[in-house]
This record gives structure tokens, C-alpha cells and sequence, in this order.
């Protein structure tokens, strides 16, 4: 699969390490039983593995309400294959069109910034969680549920340090590419895992490489969760393939500061701490963000409580997504359609981790 090469080596052995085994029994029950102390009471699809849905979350689903996208095709290198030119963006598809919903959190109110650091949790994330910590910075993390069930203990100090946890799938699929169930899958069994672990289930979900497009919308609204993409990619993935170097990514994240007195809108940022050079990177740039913008979460981007962040909490949420948010999501797509082009795109899928 192309995105391990390209994913953070950390990832890369994990997937390694699990390759040949196989996640289920026949009957399509998961075997796998994670190897640490804590009590686990399910088991799970074996990390990074492509999980089955159970039968009962298929219910949760009204495939007749959901649009009929057609399933995204890939290469042979694992990359979308992009639609034929002068194609219509009939579904809203983020990944060729940049196309965002008001429905979808992509941006913050101005002159506030929302850090967000996906594909953890991992052994190198907890240099991160010290620094938030001791810096008094909180921010969102989206977790893989493979990295949830071997690292609990991290996901558990996450939820105590007061950070946002979302749900950023199993298996790290293009989620076009995946049918109605298998997205039910991916997203089942990461919240089941994080559930298990700190209690609570999130609302707030990251498309992997923000693959997204108005099928996967409505299965993942139907679910309960929000979209959450970003309007800087700090474009810190790129490292592990070797096409970027860390002071080209430190660079861009000082551009962004250094562009907060004119920016029109506040940002949510993609970073990952799945790698040393990662989190690294994300430290140094957290004082460079802080003297710029007013460090902010993800819930008051999309005008939502921190509590109600979590299904469980959903009583306590004071505003819903909102108006406010269309606008704020249309200066993200005028944003992303400037700075990136259609090739830049295609890279972006090819690469994106
Ligand atoms: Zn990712």
C-alpha cells in the first residue's frame, strides 16, 4: 500500500509487524487481543488491518438516504485515480475539488488558530503531551484505533491533559474508495476502542488525506460524527518520503504566523505525531502559532462546547454548527483553491498520510 511508504516509519513497522496475520476467524469475529494491561473487553481487528463490520452496526445506516457516489477508483499505486478532465464535481469531493459542506469544521473564527496532529497515538507523541502541557496548550488529536489499542495509556493521559480526541479510522483508508460498510467499520471500531478507554466517544472524525465526499458525508453524519478537515497542511508527511525537509515544513508554519494580521479567517492545522521528526517539528512551531493567533480547539472552531465533543456529552452542547461556519468554510475552499493547484492535489492524494 503506497501510504506506508509514505506514512511515518513508526507507522510503517507497525503495519509490518501484523502483515500475514489475519484480523478474523471465519466467522468474521476479530481475534486479536492487545498485548498490554489494560482490561480489555473486546477484541479488535489486528492494528492497521482493513476491519469487517459487525452486523449490527450495519443497522445504524439508512443506505437508501445516502448519495449514490460512485466508489473512487485507485492506481495500481494505491493513489485515487483522478477524474477525467472538464469532470463535474457532482458530490462535493474534497480531494480533486477542495469541495467543503457547511456541515464540514475546515476553519477557525479570525485571529484564532486550532492545532489538530493526527495518526497517533504514539511512543514519540508523548514528547508532544509534555510540551502542551507545560505550555498549557490544548489541541485535537485524531487517533487511529490500531494505535489506540496499543497504546491506551497515551490515549488515556490525552483525555486527562484536557485535549480533544477524534476518530481518524483503522485502517487509514481513502475513504471514497471504501463501500458504505467498510467506512461503517473503520469508524465502529476505532470510537469502540477509544470508548473502551476513556469512556467516551468522540463526535469529531478526520477523513484520512481528507478523502470525503457527499456519500461518505451522510454515512458518516448518520454514524453521529462530524467532519473535521483544515485549511494549513503543514505538509509535515512529506518527511518520511524524503520530498521535504523539516526547515522547509518550519518555514511554512512561520509563514502562516507571519501572515496572521492580514489572514481573514483563523486556521486549523494538520500536523502528526506519529514520527520523532513530527513532533519535533510540532514543538517548534507551537510558540511561533501561540505569539501569532490566540490558541484555540477544534469545538470553537465549529462553535461547539469542549465537553459536548463527545456523544456522551451532547446534552451540554450550547451552540450547534452553524451559519457562522458556512461562511468560514467557503473562505476555506477560496483558500485551498488559490493555494493549490489540481496537480498539487493529485500529489496530495498520492501522498498524503
Ligand atoms: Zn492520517
Amino acid at each position: 500500500m503506497k501510504f506506508v511508504l509514505l506514512a511515518s516509519l513508526f507507522a510503517a513497522v507497525a503495519l509490518e509487524s501484523v502483515s500475514g496475520q489475519s484480523p478474523t476467524t471465519n466467522n468474521g469475529e476479530p481475534t486479536y487481543v492487545p498485548q498490554n494491561n489494560f482490561p480489555w473487553k473486546n477484541k479488535y481487528p489486528t492494528p492497521l488491518s482493513v476491519p469487517q463490520i459487525k452486523p449490527e452496526w450495519a443497522k445504524l445506516v439508512n443506505n437508501a438516504s445516502v448519495p449514490q457516489a460512485p466508489i473512487s477508483t485507485k492506481g495500481p499505486d494505491g493513489a485515487l485515480l483522478p477524474p477525467p478532465p472538464g469532470s463535474k464535481d457532482t458530490y462535493c469531493h474534497w480531494s480533486f475539488y477542495q469541495c467543503l459542506k457547511p456541515t464540514d469544521i475546515a476553519t477557525c473564527q479570525k485571529g484564532n488558530w486550532a492545532v489538530t496532529y493526527d495518526d497517533g497515538p504514539s511512543p514519540f507523541s508523548t514528547k508532544l503531551y509534555d510540551y502542551l502541557k507545560q505550555n498549557n496548550i490544548k489541541a485535537t488529536f485524531f487517533v487511529i484505533g490500531g494505535q489506540v489499542i496499543q497504546y491506551p495509556d497515551l490515549l488515556k493521559r490525552l483525555h486527562d491533559d484536557g485535549h480533544e480526541i477524534g476518530i481518524h479510522t483503522w485502517s487509514h483508508q481513502l475513504l471514497t474508495s471504501q463501500t458504505n460498510e467498510q467506512i461503517i467499520a473503520e469508524l465502529k471500531w476505532t470510537e469502540l476502542a477509544i470508548k473502551e478507554v476513556i469512556g467516551l466517544s468522540p463526535r469529531f472524525m478526520r477523513p484520512p488525506f481528507g478523502d470525503m465526499d457527499d456519500r461518505v458525508r451522510e454515512v458518516v453524519k448518520q454514524l453521529g460524527f462530524i467532519p473535521v478537515i483544515w485549511n494549513y497542511d503543514s505538509f509535515d508527511w512529506k518527511i518520511a518520503s524524503g520530498t521535504i525537509d523539516a526547515a522547509t515544513v518550519e518555514n511554512t508554519i512561520k509563514g502562516w504566523a507571519g501572515n496572521a494580521s492580514t489572514a481573514t479567517i483563523g486556521g486549523i492545522s494538520l500536523e502528526h505525531d506519529v514520527s520523532e521528526s513530527g513532533v519535533d517539528i510540532a514543538i517548534k512551531a507551537l510558540p511561533v502559532l501561540k505569539g501569532a493567533y490566540n490558541m484555540t480547539l477544534t469545538s470553537q472552531c465549529g462553535n461547539i462546547s469542549h465537553q459536548a465533543v463527545y456523544k456522551e456529552n451532547m446534552e451540554q452542547e450550547n451552540v450547534a454548527p452553524s451559519g457562522g461556519q458556512v461562511n468560514g468554510a467557503g473562505d476555506a475552499l477560496a483558500y485551498m483553491k488559490t493555494s493549490l493547484t489540481f496537480g498539487s492535489i493529485a500529489l496530495l492524494v498520492t501522498l498524503l498520510v
